[in-house]
């Protein structure tokens, strides 16, 4: 890259060179060049019902935010909390993932000039020629679907990967925190017989196999299971920050042995370790509220503001420790099965990137350690959009 500032500058001091050097590639910046793809941005209950993105909102991503941060593209989130193993339970979580799907596909209809559903990775990239927001859809959890898993309608509905678990083991697998008072130690040592179902389903339709979340018998197995290569949507290392939810060496290694790529995520806690009594305010936190599954959107926005107050009491982790788990990520997996996700308005934000209008702090600074722009395009988005097209190949 410094060669392309070299130019520019003395562009600039010459300023008698034919006009066709300055073009608008070269006055555009590296962060407004590259294609950002960002694996996972969450949605409220109330969104486009209560909240209109189209505004400037207190959550970390709307549309005048997308718009500042020259945030291209990115998975939208069905997320489902965790619930019971009954009819009952999947019902209810059901209901929680329709609402919103909804929500996602009603901010693709009224705002059709800023955003356009992808299915595709050339999706992505026409909609980002057209200088729209590509949105995507990840499904962050698989418990919704039950134990007859239509994977086939979600595809059809636009669903582009599916996280297999979220906190606490489900009927598909084990996940990388047991729930404390539903596991009694790990229930299918990884994959369930429903597990594997689901990989083969999600083959079949072309949607990416997602591991974040899931523990780590349950990810290699899925590595091994899938015929596509799969995702971590949103992970962090544990070589930076040893918790249950980040990745170690030989789950980095499986990844890039697989072919597939692990989108380091900007949450605090996954990104630089708490301190001690962080970690005890955030236990009782958890004990008070209990069970996530029944928490309405008030008792949701209750926990945040706690959560929030408790994250408070040390230095939040920032966009320089953030990179150095794209760095480790790098140096283990190599540059072409590294990528990022944000986690926004589902936990994530880190100093120098609290929401999407920030996103060229990151860009920046790899461009401080010295990656290249074909290096950094391929974090981006180059990577995920690779895995994605072989997904597609998968389903044919
Ligand atoms: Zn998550």
């Amino acid at each position: 890259m410094r060669n392309v500032f070299l130019l520019s500058a003395a562009v600039i001091l010459a300023g008698c060179l034919p006009d066709k050097a300055a073009t608008p590639q070269t006055e555009r910046s590296l962060h407004e060049r590259v294609l950002t793809l960002d694996t996972h941005i969450d949605i409220p209950l109330t969104y486009m019902t209560e909240i209109d993105p189209q505004f400037d909102t207190a959550l970390q991503v709307d549309l005048p935010k997308l718009a500042a941060g020259h945030l291209d593209a990115g998975f939208w989130i069905i997320y489902t909390p965790q619930g019971e193993l009954t009819e009952a339970g999947y019902a209810a979580g059901r209901e929680i993932a329709e609402t919103r799907y909804r929500a996602i596909t009603d901010l693709v209809n009224s705002y059709p000039e800023k955003v356009e559903m992808a299915l595709t990775a050339a999706d992505v990239r026409n909609a980002v020629d057209n200088g729209r927001h590509a949105v995507l859809i990840g499904m962050e959890n698989a418990y919704p679907m039950g134990e007859n898993p239509d994977v086939a309608l979600w595809a059809r509905r636009g669903v582009r990967y599916i996280g297999i678990t979220h906190f606490g083991h489900n009927q598909f697998g084990d996940s990388s925190n047991a729930n404390p008072k539903r596991d009694d130690g790990p229930r299918h040592d990884g994959l369930s017989d429903l597990g594997k179902r689901l990989i083969r389903a999600m083959n079949d339709n072309g949607v990416m196999v997602d591991v974040s979340h899931t523990g780590k018998e349950t990810m290699m197995q899925a590595a091994d299971y899938s015929r596509a290569p799969i995702i971590a949507s949103h992970s962090g290392v544990k070589a930076m920050a040893d918790t249950a939810r980040n990745l170690d060496d030989e789950q980095l290694l499986k990844i890039k042995d697989v072919g597939g790529v692990a989108q380091m995520v900007a949450l605090g806690a996954y990104v630089k370790l708490p301190t001690a009594e962080q970690a005890a305010a955030r236990k009782a936190l958890d004990a008070e509220f209990g069970d996530r599954a029944g928490w309405d959107q008030a008792k949701r926005d209750r926990y945040g503001e706690r959560r929030a107050a408790i994250t408070a009491m040390a230095p939040e982790a920032t966009v320089a420790e953030f990179v150095d788990h794209i760095d480790h990520a790098v140096k283990v997996a190599g540059i072409d099965h590294v990528g990022i996700a944000s986690d926004f308005d589902g936990g994530g934000g880190i100093d120098g990137w609290q929401d999407a209008s920030e996103t060229a702090n990151v860009t920046a600074e790899l461009e401080r350690r010295g990656y290249s722009e074909e290096e950094i395009e391929k974090i981006w988005s180059g990577n995920l959009l690779r895995v994605m097209e072989a997904a597609e190949r998968a389903g044919r």
